[in-house]
């Protein structure tokens, strides 16, 4: 029988190993560029009294990303999203829809101009290493439903000219471009309409990356036929681990790996793990939201009444909630199917994203610390947090410099006709 001193010894020798090997993942996270593809939290930035600059809990206002958590958990930046919930398609609710796209796209330069210091606008691939080198948090933009767009395509130009470097058709609901991955009534239009197709080729001349999360499959394989420069999945997670419209099967993965492309994996529980119907949930929800009238306009004091409330709502209500090893799986299988050139991060922090362990941004250098265990390298590790996705960018960048000699020479040629 041993001894009880030789179990003290051996704790002794491999506790400040342990010690080290996260010093090690933490070192190297800093070291990376990070980014995340699906960052909702303009919705924060239209809340009355909100800082960016301020330290803020998600237990009180249920927000997962400012500036000191951005520090905390090591992300250096990602796409910030102009994010539209989808409405009635006719002309008044394409010209609403485009006005609180605006908005959002003005609340987002409003932010950059307030903290010079913190936040710097990034438009090409090459700007996301000059903005982290000078150890400010990078903003690229991106549009989540292109409804706003209605039926003016002249508009994907005026939003590239705000910044907008990444874009997604559709949401949860579709629309006049394209079918969405979650419409209850089924197809409209198998995919993307002849207008959603036409966006594809305005994407691309610009120098957009096409985003199909959200999009039905018909939808994903229609982008990766038409489009001439690899897609995105922004947010989304693999329905062999668990099966729901929000997640891509892994011949699809395949297909999209194939073409170039990237997976950023997402963290929103409801996805990550199956979650039992809980109507009583969603009655108590529903009447939460009609009292409070949404989120939107709400002080900090209303709000912290509202979370009181809604706490109260998800302890006699429960869900099953994804924890980080759940989340992990996602991304594990995902690795295992297409490697660490096709994955990356999009967690949906501030769009219902967050789980058991990594529950907001301060604690997204976890992911590094998982993957440095399960034996990738920095190598791998720099590509998933920003290698991969600013490949794309730069691929939209060369494609649309072509386009552009192209049309410029077509442009003489007519002239001279
Ligand atoms: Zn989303």
């Amino acid at each position: 029988m041993k001894h009880p001193i030789s179990y003290f010894a051996f704790a002794l020798t491999i506790l400040p190993l342990a010690l080290s090997a996260a010093d090690d993942a933490r070192a190297m996270h800093e070291r990376l560029i990070t980014l995340d593809t699906h960052l909702d939290t303009p919705s924060s930035l239209r809340r009355p009294g909100w800082n960016i600059m301020d330290r803020h809990n998600l237990k009180d206002d249920f927000t997962q990303v400012d500036q000191p958590r951005m520090v905390e958990g090591g992300l250096d930046g990602g796409f910030w999203v102009i994010y539209t919930a989808q409405g009635p398609r006719t002309p008044a609710g394409h010209a609403a829809a485009r006005d609180t796209a605006l908005q959002i796209a003005v609340n987002i330069h409003k932010m950059l101009a307030a903290n010079p210091a913190h936040f710097t606008l990034a438009t090409t691939a090459a700007d996301a290493a000059t903005i982290a080198a000078a150890g400010k948090r990078i903003v690229y933009l991106s549009i989540e439903n292109a409804y706003p767009i209605g039926h003016d395509l002249t508009l994907v130009r005026t939003f590239y000219d705000l910044g907008v470097r990444m874009l997604s058709p559709v949401h949860f609901a579709n629309n006049d471009l394209a079918d969405s991955a979650t419409d209850t009534t089924g197809k409209q239009w198998n995919g993307l309409s002849p207008l959603g197709r036409d966006l594809i080729v305005e994407c691309n001349r610009l120098g957009i990356i096409l985003d199909a999360s959200h999009a039905s499959d018909d939808v994903f394989d229609q982008m990766i036929t038409l489009s001439k420069t690899p897609i995105i999945l922004s947010h989304s997670g693999s329905k062999a681990i668990y099966d729901h419209p929000r997640n891509i099967d892994d011949v699809r993965m395949k297909k999209l790996a194939a073409a170039g492309g990237v997976i950023q994996m997402n963290s929103l529980s409801a996805y990550l793990i199956p979650t039992p119907p809980n109507p009583e949930r969603n009655k108590a929800m529903q009447g939460l939201m009609a009292k409070y009238g949404g989120r939107r306009n709400l002080s900090a004091e209303q709000t912290k009444e509202m979370a009181i409330e809604r706490r109260a709502i998800e302890e006699k209500y429960p869900v099953p909630m994804a924890t980080f090893d759940d989340f992990m799986k996602h991304v594990f299988h995902t690795l295992k199917v297409v490697g660490p050139d096709h994955v990356g991060f999009g967690a949906d922090w501030d769009g219902g994203g967050g789980v058991t362990g990594m529950e907001d941004v301060a604690s997204y250098h976890k992911i590094t610390a998982s993957l440095l265990a399960a034996g990738y390298n920095e190598a791998d590790c720099a590509k998933m947090w920003s290698g991969n996705t600013l490949r794309l960018l730069r691929a939209a960048e060369a494609y649309a410099a072509t386009a552009k000699v192209e049309a410029d020479a077509a442009a003489v040629t007519a002239t001279k006709d």
